[in-house]
């Protein structure tokens, strides 16, 4: 199935004899190819490294949404297509919101640390995949389930030399040991909190606990600040989790509201130095009077909202109090937040852009890092004229409310680039909101 549907050749497709293509080296069991198509499938729910919330209609090569090979992005930047699996879908807890839960009839499979190993170097060699995403449901235990976990990546690194990128997602409840074997092994480890509050993670997934979630990524951001103090000192050392680690977050399946997001996010980024905090938007798989009922599509409105939020926070200096507050303690559906706040400081605008600093640049809706550096390196010659501003990577359909340009206003940009709702010039922008 993960052939044909994602448009990659499966390399253990079984071979007729003298196939020019038949691997010698590898003879895998005649199940692999169910295995993969169950933990590809299973794997596909984690969007913390992945293309998902994509799916387009009608025939076509490719396909976003199926589970598989996913893409994700390196600590210098690069986009990689990573093979994403579980270990085993097989899991002795039962949270609500997931398909693997243990009280769900779903086929269940589990890899053997030897096929993860020669899957990964397979698909590699092919070129088909420049590194591995790897999670498991829980058997038996945690420390069990990481124990194999670890093997996987410690083969990798040492019997197959593996060079790729590997990001392992961390079992809650596992022993520091592991997790620490783990992280000098991976390029990045994660930990998924799951849910917003300590009282939803009771209610929808009882067998987990706060402190087993927080322990692993304290333990994790520990051994990441150890590690680069130490390569400071030898640049031989080992370096642990050099990529930083990573959460994931369902939004929708409890009813905390975005203020609530925001702030955990905000901490979380703060306490344990996380790279990215990952929302993804609650996906009815299970009937559970727990959870809400299964009513329309995911909200992935919602949750790119969130991210818009989270890269003004993250990346432009904003507190959550000034996105979300006691008086709107959600994001606004209609508009991207940095627009919300705009509208909601009048006071702060018009910004004259031949005079404004970079953080007041930055504060306008569509002017981001590269537009406010051209605007402060341009305006050192010559002062910007309003036919300057697009050219410069200036967003005029959401900057020119905001602007002044030689102490007139900034004209609209042609109708025809004009939203139809003039409160929201962009919906769903590409990427997160400059
Ligand atoms: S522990 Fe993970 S795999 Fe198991 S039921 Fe919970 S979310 Fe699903």
């Amino acid at each position: 199935m993960l052939a044909a549907r994602s448009g990659v050749a499966n390399p253990f497709r079984r071979r007729s004899a003298g196939d020019p293509g038949a691997h010698p080296a590898y003879t895998p069991g005649v199940d692999v190819e169910r295995k993969i198509e169950v933990l590809a499938g299973a794997a596909k729910y984690d969007v913390s490294c992945a293309s998902s919330g994509s799916r387009r209609a009608g025939e076509g090569t490719g396909n976003a949404s199926v589970g598989g090979i996913c893409h994700s992005w390196s600590d210098d930047g690069r986009c990689i297509s990573l093979l994403k699996i579980l270990f085993s879908n097989h899991c002795i807890y039962d949270c609500a919101y997931c398909a693997n839960r243990a009280s769900n009839p779903v086929p269940r499979a589990s890899f053997t640390v030897d096929e993860v190993v020669r899957l990964t170097m397979e698909f590699y060699r092919r070129n088909y995949i420049e590194g591995l995403f790897l999670s498991s449901g829980v058997v038996r235990s945690p420390d069990h389930t990481m124990e194999e976990l670890v093997r996987v990546v410690e083969r990798l690194r040492v019997d197959e030399r593996f060079h790729g990128y590997i990001h392992l997602k961390a079992i809650p409840g596992a022993s520091p040991d592991l997790v620490r074997r783990a992280g000098l092994a991976v390029d990045r480890l994660s930990v998924n909190i799951e849910l917003p509050s300590e009282v939803s993670l009771r209610r929808l997934a009882p067998e987990k606990s706060k402190d087993d979630i927080l322990r692993p990524m304290a333990s994790i951001a520990g051994g990441i600040v150890e590690s680069r103090a130490e390569r400071r000192r030898h640049r031989s050392a080992p370096a642990y989790a050099p990529a930083g680690q990573s959460t994931q977050l369902i939004v929708g399946a409890s009813p905390e509201d975005d203020r609530r997001i925001l702030d955990l996010a905000h901490g979380l980024y703060r306490k344990f130095g996380l790279k990215r905090v990952y929302y993804s938007a609650y996906v009815p798989v299970n009937p559970d009077p727990l959870l809400p009922p299964p009513e329309g599509p995911p909200d992935i409105l919602r949750e790119h909202r969130l991210y818009q939020a989270d890269w003004l926070v993250r990346l432009y200096g904003f507190a959550p109090a000034e996105i979300v507050d006691d008086a709107r303690p959600n994001l606004d559906r209609a508009v991207d937040p940095k627009t919300a706040w705009a509208l909601r400081h009048p006071e702060r605008f018009p910004v004259e852009v031949n005079r404004a600093d970079r953080d007041t640049l930055l504060r306008v809706p569509g002017i981001g890092f590269k537009s406010a550096a051209r605007i402060l390196a341009t305006r050192r010659f010559a002062a910007l004229r309003a036919e300057d501003l697009a050219p410069l990577g200036i967003v005029l359909r959401r900057a020119h409310a905001f602007l002044t340009c030689g102490g007139r206003r900034v004209l609209p940009p042609p109708p025809r680039a004009v939203a139809v709702d003039d409160r929201q010039p962009e919906l769903f922008a590409a990427g997160c909101c400059p």
